[in-house]
């Protein structure tokens, strides 16, 4: 048996590695195929580039991107609707799919029956795991797809994954101990959770456990709750970022400072009223494009606002970086990383015609999201303890997270009032 020997540092070092023409080059040619393989066997996309007057040989280029339009999640939702389940945007029939995700709201996503897209492997491998690895996967399992994504990424390392989810976190360092994990995936603030409670069973980590490498993603990551979980855990704590719907696009490298593009995926920088290409460094809308032969997704446009480094960088790798998430183009957040989008916070008080007004607001206790639905009632003589529970059960099973429900005076939320009111602030 020739067990081919692990690279140090790189999951594909030919690929990470490679100069920026010949980087160019790679992504022009497999942009070239997914378009005019999208355009084959998606209905969806074949009618947008249709309706943008395209055809296939129109794009030679990366800079052609330009000329298709950009899809929002928005579209592949109404798209799901005119066209169920999934708005023709797949390019394989049920039968080739391994698994169909279903993410809140609901939107429903195929998976390919052999996972290969490299995005997430080369995050978690720049993250320090490795082959032979027993990560505990502490993402959600349960309606939310990225745990298995991440599941099938650790796959193709070589790691051994405890699928855990969240919660319990007794048990989850219990499990740690007894099955000597080396590495922990998790959001930011359940790895707090999780550090926090070992501090408080009086864990010493670097003797306790068997930790070596920490992943996060799906949240935001202060650089001084990174810290304190790199202090508490004992282990370097790295994050990437990506969404379902494209799969990985950027991810850290021992050396920080941004986050590389990952090597299965063209990401741009675009203004996000005209579609068309920032300059470089200039902070725009992330927009992406995969070459997922399942479900193709060109030009998907995340609402999240970056920009890129240009900068070399002294780890080795080639790819450009994305600089941090600045915000969003619109008014949907993220509470525990989960997506809140107005139309649902919408849907939910739609169903009770008591209430008069309302407003989310998100505000961080410790390091944990916090939802709170401000409510002005049309009459004050509801019994408001019914009214309390019937709207966080609405609340839990509309947007999969939970809120606090405030019952405020007639007036206290403002005529001109934003509908979902973030008021975290990043310290970095
Ligand atoms: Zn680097």
């Amino acid at each position: 048996m020739g067990a081919k020997k692990q690279d140090p540092d790189f999951y594909n070092r030919t690929l990470e590695t490679m100069p920026k023409e010949k980087r160019i080059e790679t992504l022009t040619k497999k942009l070239k195929e997914i378009v005019a393989y999208a355009y084959k066997h998606s209905i969806a996309f074949q009618k947008k580039m249709k309706e943008a007057g395209c055809v296939p040989e129109d794009i030679k280029s990366i800079d052609d991107l330009e000329k298709l339009p950009i899809t929002r999640r928005e579209d592949l939702i109404e798209a799901q609707k005119k066209l169920p389940p999934f708005g023709g945007f797949e390019a394989v029939n049920t039968k080739k799919m391994r698994r169909i995700y279903v993410s809140p709201g609901p939107i429903y996503e195929p998976g390919p029956w052999e996972y290969s897209e490299i995005g997430w492997t080369q995050a978690l491998y720049a993250a320090g795991f490795r082959k032979g690895d027993i990560v505990q996967n502490t993402f959600n399992y349960h309606m939310w797809p990225f745990s298995f994504i991440l599941d099938d990424s650790l796959k193709m390392i070589g790691c051994s994954v405890v699928p855990a989810g969240p919660g319990n976190s007794l048990v989850q360092l219990t499990i740690m101990r007894k099955l000597k994990v080396t590495g922990v995936v998790g959001t930011p603030s359940f790895l707090m959770t999780l550090a926090q409670r070992a501090e408080s069973e009086g864990l010493r980590p670097q003797k306790d456990l068997s930790l070596k490498a920490g992943f996060v993603s799906a949240e935001m990551l202060p650089e001084t709750m990174r810290n304190l979980l790199e202090t508490k855990l004992g282990i370097r704590v790295s994050q990437a970022y990506g969404t379902v719907t494209t799969g990985c696009l950027a991810y850290e490298c021992p050396k920080r400072g941004g986050m590389h593009l990952c090597d299965d995926v063209i990401v741009e920088i675009v203004d996000p009223d005209t579609g068309k290409k920032m300059p470089d460094g200039s902070t725009g809308e992330i927009v992406a494009t995969n070459f997922n032969r399942t479900y193709p997704i060109i030009r998907y446009a995340t609402g999240d606002l970056s920009y890129f480094i240009g900068n070399a960088c002294p780890c080795g790798r080639t790819a450009p970086k994305l600089g941090r998430i600045l915000g969003r183009t619109d008014q949907v957040t993220k509470v525990k990383g989960t997506f809140i989008h107005p139309w649902q916070t919408d849907d939910i008080i739609a169903k009770f015609p008591e209430i008069e007004k309302y407003q989310v607001v998100i505000t961080r206790q410790g390091h944990m999201d916090q939802m709170t639905f401000k409510i002005e009632l049309r009459d004050e003589s509801v019994n408001k303890d019914i009214l309390r529970a019937k709207l966080q059960r609405a609340i839990k099973e509309i947007l999969n997270v939970r809120g606090e429900v405030d019952f405020v005076v007639r007036g206290a939320i403002y005529e001109r009032h934003k509908k979902i009111d973030d008021q975290r602030t990043w310290d970095d």
